[in-house]
């Protein structure tokens, strides 16, 4: 490959950087780091997405520039002169786009880089993280980028700064298309004019990039991409430091799935469950990425479509030969929904099907393991429930929950059903806001007296989930609040110690107390160790959803309960006395709301716990003075 350039003998033309770039290179300057090294994978990170764009346009569009020409990266050093020269035959850029791409910042997560480390002052990160072009001046004090556009009408043009206020443009001799990056390297970065360290550097670095790195006569990197080789032959370090390579995530994955098919299908794929849902504090991504690949051409950066809604958290490679090759990255993008291309479907199914298929084997394999991988991504999986009737039966058996008697442990529901009590054909759940509040809640009463478990569920997603999950296999599943209730076994009937007239005052003190936010009041036969609790009317079909309702509206209002009294209950008892004796209206009212509103706050629907604190100050003041 030729790269002979030259620069033309006028002078060239000073352009200031933009605001942000002075902003960056000034924090660069000032930093010291502990991974200056990135500078070379940031680089060939873009001289990779150059070849696959000029490999892009050469399928779509008839007029590339030297169409005929290696698709490579070549590193060579100047050991006198101390000088890295990195050149690719990629895309290229003209004298308008080396202003706009190298004058501003385009790497998006660079500017939220910038604000971290103006807040944090933490230079250590930048290593994690990595700035894209301007890390260069990490390790040099001129860098000069000489280009040729694929475009055959272009010129090419030179770029060159030594990373102050500004950077010169001017016209530059080039024959082929693509670009070519000189580091001047800064005296106590002359360490890297060495290739066997460059080397080095490529395979931790850019060992799986796609296209040949040449450093000297040298290939530097990996020949065959890992995807398309045969999984046996691959050890899992490999396929942890081609995650890292890829994502940038520090922690290993948490699984990886290998899948090397010809026929009937031609698919390869690397697919990986990563340790955590979010990555650190500056990436906050939630979704993974799936790059998809066909004859070597990257078609899609972030393929969509290739699994369904609920797997967005999985990251890897899927690479199929079958993929039509003028397959666009707006084309796939266009066929999504009903008329994705067959062949699009069919990588979706079997990837989905293994993908499944993996997660059930690890649930039996190794279930402290599975219990991880629960803790991160349950949202998804309960959101598939939910929303995707196709996914829903196999999504199923993934499902962990807390309940009554698992303690520590998380069961399934096939685990429930196995601990079902004699003429059980429901399974009961109860729903709160958090655990502890599941398990304090009064509703268990009825359920602790005859040994039935129940689901405590717990989680804001778990409401949304039940619209799915009606039912599982055969068995109905339904909320202990039901009005309908009722349980298989005997239990003890509550003892009364209040007189029935006693309890009918009482009753109307909570109707007129409560007013309209209670739709009745009643005894109930079914508390043992709790004074009260809330009863969804008949009518309340949505009672899954209020709280989500709740965390989403400021102004949420909870649905009117039916208020059950335990008349058993020593609280209920002293608090008829109280009403009967008409001595301390207000401390009776005071009492009233707050056993409604702590029955709120235990079902996860309180709008607003802060304002019970007058009132409970108001209770302490009466108990004080009253035992004072
Ligand atoms: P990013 O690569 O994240 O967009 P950079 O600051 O690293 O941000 O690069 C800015 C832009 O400069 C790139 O988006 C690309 O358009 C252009 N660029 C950088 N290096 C090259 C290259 N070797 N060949 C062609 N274009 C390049």
């Amino acid at each position: 490959m030729t790269t002979e350039t030259e620069v033309t003998p006028h002078s060239p033309t000073p352009v200031p950087f933009r605001a942000e770039v002075r902003q960056l290179l000034n924090i660069l300057a000032h930093s010291l780091y502990t991974d200056r090294e990135i500078f070379l994978r940031e680089l060939i990170s873009n001289a990779s997405d150059a070849l696959h764009r000029v490999q892009f346009e050469m399928l779509t569009n008839q007029e590339v520039r030297d169409a005929d020409a290696e698709l490579e990266i070549r590193i060579s050093v100047d050991k006198d002169a101390k000088t890295i020269t990195i050149s690719d035959t990629g895309i290229g850029m003209t004298r308008e786009e080396l202003i706009e791409n190298l004058g501003t910042i385009a790497h998006s997560g660079t500017r939220a880089l910038i604000e971290q480390l103006e807040a944090a002052q933490r230079s250590n990160i930048i290593g994690q993280f990595g700035v894209g072009f301007y890390s260069a001046f990490v390790v040099a004090d001129e860098v000069t980028v000489i280009s040729r556009s694929y475009r055959p009408d272009a010129e090419a043009a030179l770029w060159r700064s030594q990373g102050g206020d500004s950077f010169a443009i001017d016209a530059a001799e080039r024959e082929q298309r693509g670009t070519t990056i000189v580091l001047k390297l800064k005296e106590e970065a002359h360490e890297f004019a060495d290739e066997w360290k460059l080397r080095q550097i490529i395979r931790r670095h850019s060992n799986y990039v796609a296209f040949p790195i040449y450093v000297g006569d040298q290939r530097a990197n990996e020949t065959v991409a890992l995807w398309r080789q045969q999984p046996r032959q691959v050890e899992a370090s490999q396929y942890n430091e081609f995650y890292r390579q890829m994502t940038f995530d520090f922690e290993d994955p948490l699984l990886h799935l290998h899948l090397s098919t010809e026929a009937p299908l031609d698919l390869h794929a690397i697919l990986f469950v990563p340790a955590k849902r979010e990555r650190g504090l500056i990436e906050r991504r939630m979704e993974g990425k799936i790059r998809l690949y066909s004859r070597k051409v990257l078609i899609q950066e972030e393929a969509k479509d290739l699994l369904p809604n609920h797997f967005r958290f999985i990251e890897g490679v899927v690479d199929s030969e079958d993929l039509p090759l003028n397959v666009s990255r707006e084309g796939v993008q266009r066929d999504s929904g009903p008329n994705r291309d067959p062949i699009v479907q069919r990588i979706r199914k079997s990837l989905t099907a293994r993908l499944t298929k993996e997660l059930l084997e690890l649930t039996e394999k190794d279930p402290a393991k599975y219990a991880v991988f629960w803790n991160e991504f349950s949202p998804f999986i309960k959101e598939g429930v939910a929303t995707d009737p196709a996914a829903r039966d196999d999504l199923l058996p993934l499902l962990r929950f807390n309940t009554t008697t698992s303690g520590d442990q998380l069961a399934s529901l096939t685990d429930y059903k196995e601990r079902m009590i004699e003429g059980q054909n429901e399974i009961y759940y109860v729903l709160a806001g958090d655990l502890e509040s599941a398990r304090r809640s009064p509703h268990l009463d009825a359920l602790a007296d005859r040994g039935i478990e129940a689901l405590l569920l717990h989680d804001v997603m778990d409401g949304f989930m039940l619209g799915g999950l009606r039912d599982y296999q055969g068995l109905k599943l339904r909320n202990v609040d039901d009005p309908n209730l009722s349980l298989p076994g005997e239990a003890p009937k509550p003892d009364v110690s209040v007189s029935d007239e006693q309890f009918a005052r009482l009753v109307t003190a909570f109707k007129e107390t409560l007013g309209d936010r209670v739709a009745s009041v009643r005894a109930s036969n079914v508390l043992r160790h709790n004074p009260l609790r809330l009863v969804s009317p008949e009518d309340q079909h949505n009672r899954e959803m209020a709280r989500i309702q709740r965390m989403l509206d400021r102004d949420f209002k909870v649905p009117p309960k039916i208020v059950e009294l335990n008349r058993g209950h020593a609280l209920i008892a002293d608090l008829a006395r109280l009403v009967e004796s008409g001595t301390n209206e207000a401390l009776a009212r005071h009492l009233i709301e707050q056993m409604y509103d702590s029955a709120l706050l235990l079902e996860g629907l309180h709008p607003n716990p802060a304002d019970m604190v007058g009132r409970i100050q108001a209770l302490m003041e009466a108990a004080a003075r009253r035992s004072g």
